[in-house]
């Protein structure tokens, strides 16, 4: 991942707390939303008025797919299972979910937990809570 755009602060403390297995998120002061991903404006109210708050890092799983031979998974896997799961906080965020048996163990309305494993590209990922 670029370092650059790591460090720029409208995304820094995001990627700061998933290398602490932390979700952090910015949430706009004048309307209360909590926006993902990071940016420097609110998507609702167009505010830059913003705080970093530390996202309970649950959530449950919104819609989901399952993809056989990724190009991306570990090696020895042949399925990973990429989900939107909507966080306690209400942001959707586009992660994969680990640690399942087996691809047909996901489920719509499931309920994950940020994974300390991360995606293994830097990103969020989820497991079972
Ligand atoms: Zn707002």
């Amino acid at each position: 991942m670029n370092p650059s755009f790591i460090s720029a602060p409208e995304v820094k403390p995001f990627w700061a707390g998933l290398l602490r297995h932390e979700m952090w998120l910015p949430r706009c002061t004048a309307c209360g939303t909590v926006r993902y991903p990071p940016r420097a404006f609110c998507p609702r109210c167009f505010s830059n008025a913003t705080e970093w708050v530390r996202c309970s890092g649950c959530g449950v799983v919104y819609s989901y797919v399952v993809t056989y031979q990724p190009a991306t998974a570990p090696p020895g896997e042949s399925w990973e299972v990429m989900a939107v799961v909507e966080l306690e906080e209400g942001p959707r965020v586009l992660a994969p979910v680990v640690g399942l048996k087996e691809a047909a163990a996901v489920k719509v309305g499931m309920a994950v937990r940020l994974a300390s494993s991360g995606d293994g590209r830097g990103g969020p990922a989820f497991e079972p809570a």
